[in-house]
């Protein structure tokens, strides 16, 4: 049998397990152009073709060792130029050494949760927020402590962030664009949460970690310029992954880079790569490793994701949606037009759309919408919008 806890996860996470099999259930009945399946944030354009030909090149070549182990953190020369990169858009100075390569995002917090955390420390996050954190911080030995956001900006409330910080807190996580909500948080924001931060270092003399997850990065509208976590906060852990600016989802690769400026840096690096090797990552992908360094600067046409927020954004707003304009990732969270978000899924559903509730993330009475999902299925979609909102 499995474990007790295994089996309450499975019955925690039934809701969207549901939705998916509602979901295929609708397609076999309608087909799949006639279902709106908004759930799910796996990127539908393909990789810029530089990270193709990249791929196809060095598989070509079939140079020896390019399938052997390397280093656990992974290839020197890899580190070397995601820390260049990272250098060349903050002025920092990082080298190798302050980079591990990570399965994803999704590998790269577990690695980082299970080097940092005893037993009962806590993390802060602020809600709604990408719900997998609750399993990554509980697999670890971990509290994940769940803070609201301020609801009118969907951005931090310091005031309760300051009020829920103990002797017991290791880390606060942030997700900046975020999931679910798109939004973009400020420098502003950012430099008042460094300076409650270092506050409460000094007096409960310990180390907060700041964990900044930022798959989205790479995907801002509306010409924003991201505030750079690494100039904020001496303490921060940045975790960052390739699974949405180059649409590499499958190719589970991505990077832990840690702050040159923070105390005993070098032991954290070294639990770090630890946990990647003994965590059974071993290490990241090899051949993803040599395909994203050499296509650090590539970026998918975020035109594409910005045009569908366009229309969709203005299309919910037309119908008397109430929504804060996303600025990055591509999602959207919307309140929902009555209370009960679970029952609000079911009656969307009856339209052939497939939304999340916020629950999920946290915060009942919203949903959220992923436009993963064509130019076409969104134009096709607005009529079925239009049809729901004109039931409440
Ligand atoms: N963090 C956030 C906020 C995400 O939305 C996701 C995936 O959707 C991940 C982490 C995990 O991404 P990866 O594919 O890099 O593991």
């Amino acid at each position: 049998m499995i474990s007790n806890k295994v089996k309450d996860n499975l019955s925690s996470s039934s809701l969207v397990r549901k939705m998916f099999e509602e979901g295929e259930a609708l397609r076999k009945i309608y087909g799949s152009e006639n279902v709106f399946d908004f759930s799910l944030g796996n990127p539908d354009p393909e990789p810029p073709l530089a990270v193709k030909e990249t791929l196809k090149r060095l598989v070509q070549e079939d140079k020896p060792g390019l399938h052997s182990y390397m280093n656990n953190a992974g290839y020197s020369e890899v580190r070397e130029k995601v820390a260049d990169n990272i250098n060349k858009e903050t002025g920092r100075n990082l080298t190798y050494r302050h980079i591990v390569m990570t399965c994803g995002a999704g590998g790269a917090l577990n690695v980082v949760f299970k080097t940092i955390l005893n037993p009962d420390e806590e993390v802060i996050v602020f809600t709604p927020f990408f719900s997998e954190y609750r399993f990554y911080v509980d697999n670890h030995g971990g509290k994940l402590i769940e803070i609201p956001s301020l609801s009118e900006t969907f951005e931090p409330d310091l005031n309760r962030l300051e009020g829920s910080i103990n002797s017991k807190t290791k880390a606060i996580i942030i997700n900046s664009p975020n999931n679910p909500t798109g939004v973009v948080y400020s420098e502003k924001v950012l430099k008042a949460m460094a300076e409650v931060l270092e506050r409460k270092e000094r007096e409960l003399n310990t180390t907060i970690y700041l964990i900044s997850d930022e798959p989205y990065n790479k995907l801002v509208y509306d010409n924003i310029v991201l505030p750079k976590v690494l100039n904020i906060f001496k303490n921060s852990i940045i975790v960052n992954s390739f699974s949405k600016s180059h649409s590499l989802p499958g190719g589970r690769i991505g990077y832990i880079a840690v702050n040159d400026q923070m105390d005993n840096v070098q032991l954290l690096m070294d639990g770090l790569t630890f946990c990647n090797r003994t965590l059974g990552y071993i290490n990241a992908p090899g051949i993803y490793q040599k395909v994203i360094s050499e296509t650090l600067d590539e970026v998918v046409d975020k035109q594409i994701y910005e045009e569908r927020r366009n229309i969709l954004y203005n299309h919910l707003i037309k119908l008397g949606f109430s929504c804060i304009k996303p600025q990055g990732a591509f999602y959207i969270f919307p309140k929902s037009l009555i209370k009960n978000d679970i029952e609000f899924k079911d009656r969307a559903l009856k339209h052939n759309l497939i939304i999340v509730p916020g629950s999920v993330f946290g915060v009942p009475g919203y949903f959220r919408l992923s436009y993963c999902v064509s130019l076409k299925t969104i134009e096709k979609s607005l009529s079925a919008f239009e049809a729901l909102a004109s039931e409440f």
